[in-house]
């Protein structure tokens, strides 16, 4: 789960981090107040969307105007805010589609000697939490680690104990930190680590973290995503959870305890068992095709899950065919049968389906589908139904109602 920019903020702050001083606002108004109660001379009004890259991004309907600006006055604030509120913003990160734009923080301008990049999250190979920094903050972070892999630093965290002093010192000293901003730093990094550990996130992402005129080390932007399945271990963070920033569909799949990602392909996917549906989506790839997303239904679907998962997948217009992978192990063919017979009924399916049942009363299952006389293609194998329904994809790309 992601949450915005000042709710990270105030999340670090209730752990004891300093933060830069900031007013969120929801009307250009709003913004303006902020400015006058910060005290000027200098303010930032940003942006607060799901996404990265704001400062270089540009919104649809005001195309000069960009996801984080400086102000120097409330008036400046306002007028940015009124051309910010309501309005798209495209970065990088969001997509062609852009993010509506609804709330915003009103900051502090700060004194920026050097911009740092810190990150923590899970290194998968060492099975363990590991610091990540650069003295190359504020810019593309993957072309830094590209280009020049010798700036990126690397400690790994001991999660029992979090961060150590010294190895916090090994960081400031290789960043070359001077002075105040190495005590800086053997403070706020064990902090943050802590912060990062406490609060079971999955990643933590600062960028820039700053390093002031006077040494002090301060969190500039804050990007933290949480363990979804830690998440009801910390109800103030579940409480933080902004669906509008969510897609509708994954909220729904969801709801109905279906894992479901969106993704960009055309070929819907409906599978039980994680491990499978990632095969069969490789495997769909491996045929030529793209998977319109991942879906598993999970070990003991019944029909409403499975009637809600086609009505998910359906409802995305991509969508130009079904793969059905079930294989029955806990959960009988049959029974899956029936939900899929029940479910297509309810959908109304407009777009070639191929199914492939194996396992627990397989035969059935099959026999049930055929003797139905709907337009569903049986498939025998994994490959077997790769291959089928790229090609029912072809065959109703090239027809004429298509
Ligand atoms: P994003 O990463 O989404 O572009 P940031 O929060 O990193 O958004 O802001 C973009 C840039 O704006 C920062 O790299 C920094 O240079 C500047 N900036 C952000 N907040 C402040 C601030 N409080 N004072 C001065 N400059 C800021
Ligand atoms: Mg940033």
């Amino acid at each position: 789960m992601k949450i915005h920019e000042f709710q990270a903020k105030r999340l670090l702050a209730e752990a004891g981090v300093s933060v830069p001083r900031h007013v969120v606002a929801k009307s250009a108004d709003e913004a303006a107040q902020a400015f006058d109660d910060l005290g000027g001379p200098l303010a930032v009004v940003k942006s607060q969307i799901h996404a990265g890259g704001r400062g270089k991004g540009r919104f649809k309907e005001e195309p000069e105007q960009p996801g984080v600006t400086l102000v120097k006055s409330a008036d400046e604030a306002k007028a940015n805010a009124e051309r910010m509120l309501g309005n798209t913003l495209v970065t990088i990160q969001t997509g062609e589609e852009g993010k509506q734009v609804n709330t915003l923080l009103v900051e502090q301008g700060l004194d920026i000697a050097r911009e740092l990049y810190l990150a923590v999250l899970v290194d998968r190979e060492t099975k363990s939490p590991v610091i990540i920094m650069s003295s190359e903050g504020g810019m593309d972070i993957e072309e830094v680690a590209a280009k020049t892999p010798e700036k990126i630093l690397q400690e790994k965290v001991d999660a029992g104990y979090g961060l150590h002093t010294f190895q916090a010192t090994n960081l400031a000293f290789q960043l070359g930190l001077e002075g105040p901003a190495i005590r800086a730093a053997q403070k706020f990094l064990p902090q943050f680590v802590r912060f990062f550990l406490d609060s079971d996130c999955s990643m933590a992402e600062v960028n820039p973290l700053v390093v002031t005129g006077d040494g002090q080390l301060v969190p500039l932007d804050a990007k933290v995503t949480f363990d979804d399945n830690a998440l009801f271990r910390h109800k103030n963070v579940t409480e933080l959870r902004d669906l509008s920033e969510e897609e509708d569909s994954e909220v729904r799949a969801a709801d109905a305890g279906l894992s479901y990602v969106k993704l960009e392909g055309n070929i819907g996917c409906l599978v039980n068992g994680a491990g499978l549906a990632m095969s069969t989506m490789d495997l769909i790839k491996l045929h030529g095709g793209e998977p319109a997303n991942f879906l598993d239904v999970g070990g003991g679907a019944n029909v409403e899950q499975v009637t809600e998962a086609f009505s998910i997948i359906l409802s995305d217009d991509n969508v130009k065919a079904v793969l059905v992978n079930i294989f029955g192990g806990i959960m009988r063919c049959d029974t899956i049968a029936t939900a899929l017979l029940e479910a297509y009924d309810k959908i109304g399916f407009s777009v070639p389906l191929v199914v492939r049942l194996e396992g627990n009363k397989v035969e059935e299952a099959r026999k049930m589908l055929a003797d139905s006389g709907k337009a569903i293609t049986s498939a025998t194998d994994l490959t077997d139904a790769a291959k089928k329904v790229v090609a029912a994809l072809g065959d109703s790309q090239s027809s004429p109602q298509e």
